[in-house]
């Protein structure tokens, strides 16, 4: 009866990832060493040709972060002082702090409850003259609504960089996540479908004078050493990153599959407790998060953290209310969907290796705590 006082959920478990791997994980890290190719190694230009294809792009350039991937597209696109770039408040901060690191202006339109992705619809009232771009998020996974926010960006000349950070391989009507817009921006922060062993993205584009320039900005903006033709960075991937993630890459369509098999589990156990992810029959979602919806919120978590299972609220304040963002002058109540999702979310364990044993524990404790 009490089988499971003693059971402990993670939020995420990357050493079961890591063991079936271990050894070719630490030979391959060995051969860079050997290799002394740690910078611009052939691993990066391995990995950019794989991620390329699974993106369903014709190029992909590593970079070292997905903060930073967000960073380099809007350098490469020309984005900076005086200009705006619309998106979504509710994501992790990188996607805003980009735009306002070039010099730009964030401006925040409100969320489709349902999905969480920006509200296509409350796009087009934010543009002005000033307008360059949108940097729609696939958030926790799922792809936004890029038809209706391509045509709008069409009809305006507004770039669309993706911040599909948490959407490696997602699909939207049968197209991968990073080919829906100019150029797509992804992470290999350690908890993403697609980990690194620390820090790591990529951009992906189909655009050659996008990728010529994005490949320029990674490296001081030089198209040939010690030339440099723009103001850039060290935006680079380093080798030893590109090889432990062409060791991991052939399983991560395995992993998409044990996110959504848990998910499936999770939303036929729960869907008459909690508000349950919302999924349009297009889409394609890949679980980075699993996120359920309760008035009960904060009640839910503190009964979740004595039961030893893993949680987290993605995100508790969204970005038009952070300090930071004081300057731009949003209030409490500017961007209710937003604000209303942030009191109400939580994302529960939903790494492929869960047990049903752990599944299990994790329903039944929700289950005691909202019936
Ligand atoms: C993780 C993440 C980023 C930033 O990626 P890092 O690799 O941590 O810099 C940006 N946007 C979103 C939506 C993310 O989830």
């Amino acid at each position: 009866m009490n089988k499971g006082r003693n059971m402990n959920v993670p939020m995420l478990d990357l050493v079961v990832q890591y063991k079936p791997l271990e050894n070719n994980i630490k030979e391959i890290v060995d051969d860079v060493f050997l290799s002394k190719k740690f910078i611009n190694g052939p691993e990066v230009t391995k990995l950019e040709k794989i991620l390329a294809e699974y993106c369903h792009c014709k190029y992909a350039v590593g970079v070292s972060s997905g903060t930073d991937a967000l960073l380099i597209s809007l350098m490469a696109l020309d984005i900076g002082y005086g200009d705006e770039v619309i998106t979504t408040p509710f994501t992790f901060f990188a996607t805003a702090g980009s735009i306002f690191r070039v010099g730009a202006k964030p401006v925040f339109v409100d969320i489709d409850p349902k999905t969480y992705n920006i509200n296509p619809e409350l796009i087009e009232e934010k543009i002005n003259e000033n307008t360059k771009a949108i940097i729609p998020v696939h958030i926790f996974g799922q792809c936004a609504e890029m038809d209706i926010i391509n045509d709008i960006a069409q009809k305006y000349n507004l770039n669309v960089i993706e911040d599909a950070a948490q959407a490696i391989g997602s699909e939207y009507w049968g197209r991968r996540a990073g080919s829906l817009g100019d150029v797509g921006c992804f992470s290999f922060y350690p908890s993403k479908n697609l980990g690194a062993c620390g820090d790591g993205g990529i951009v992906t584009t189909n655009d050659e004078t996008l990728m010529d320039r994005l490949k320029a900005f990674r490296q001081h903006g030089s198209t040939s050493s010690y030339i440099h033709k723009f103001v850039g960075g060290n935006f680079r991937l380093d080798t030893i990153q590109a090889a432990v993630l062409l060791e991991k890459f052939p399983y991560l369509e395995e992993w998409h599959k044990g996110r959504q098999k848990n998910a499936d589990y999770y939303n036929e156990h729960l869907k008459d407790v909690v508000i349950t992810p919302y999924v349009e029959s297009y889409n394609r979602m890949i679980y980075n998060q699993y996120t359920i919806r309760t008035p009960k919120r904060d009640e839910l978590q503190d009964k979740l953290n004595e039961s030893n299972i893993g949680n987290a609220i993605y995100y508790p304040v969204p970005l038009h209310l952070q300090e930071c963002f004081a300057y731009l002058g949003y209030k409490a109540g500017a961007l209710p969907e937003s604000e209303k999702a942030a009191n109400e979310v939580l994302s529960i364990p939903i790494y492929p290796e869960l047990t049903n044993e752990q599944k299990d524990y994790v329903i039944q404790s929700i289950k005691k705590c909202i019936k």
